[in-house]
């Protein structure tokens, strides 16, 4: 089964990808893994890509295209694989359709886990760090006994500014407007099937092997 797996920040796409990647046995496969493999490796589309890094700009797509290209063609891809965090742009998506035609493969599913933005907000602001001995906590799913208080030390607790309504807000945003043109890609492809990520992570689970278990192998 050949996958590709979006959400935005808070959307739990981590914890469904790790669960996917169990059950189907297949490669969970992310660009950050992919890059770093590949530099590793001093493949030269590794260096590269590392050539650019080093300068602090952005690897262009011809680079990372050629990588995700290398990646797929690997054994341990032949029952599929889980994208996770490519393609960003619809530049990107067609790129990879060609990959998959090349391999004379195709894609099965984009797997979209969708969540409200006023319930990212929550889960995104709602982290609190202890100013003494570092325990973090949530405010909603892992709340302190006593409000602003560390149970461990009795510290006192914290948001960070990466954590602050501004901040995420704005992170939600531009992921938001990236995204969009891509679901409207895979829509129109018919890849895209969205996912209901405001239940519980088991039922979100049981949403997503419903799905995949009509592919068989
Ligand atoms: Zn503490």
């Amino acid at each position: 089964m050949n996958l590709v797996l979006m959400g935005l920040p808070g959307a739990g796409k981590g914890t469904q990808a790790e669960r996917i990647v169990e059950k189907y046995e297949i490669p969970h496969i992310s660009t950050g893994d992919m890059f770093r493999a590949a530099i590793k490796g001093e493949t030269e589309l590794g260096l590269k890509a590392k050539s650019f890094m080093d300068q602090g700009a952005l690897v262009p797509d011809e680079v990372t295209i050629g990588i995700v290209r290398e990646r797929l063609g690997k054994n341990d891809c032949e029952k599929g694989f889980l994208l996770d965090g490519f393609p960003r742009t619809v530049a990107q998506a067609e790129a990879l359709e060609n990959i998959l035609s090349d391999l004379d493969r195709k894609m099965d599913y984009v797997i979209n886990i969708e969540v409200d933005k006023d319930i990212l907000m929550e889960r995104l602001t709602g982290r609190r760090i202890c100013k003494q001995c570092g325990s973090t906590y949530h405010l909603v799913f892992n709340p302190p006994a006593a409000e602003g208080r560390c149970d461990k030390c009795g510290g006192e607790l914290y948001q960070r500014e990466d954590d602050n309504e501004e901040t995420v807000a704005n992170r939600l945003e531009v992921n938001l407007k990236q995204t969009q043109p891509l679901l409207n890609f895979y829509e129109e492809k018919g890849y895209l099937r969205n996912i209901n990520g405001q239940q519980d992570i088991n039922k979100v689970f049981a949403d997503v092997n419903e799905l995949l278990g009509g592919l068989g192998e």
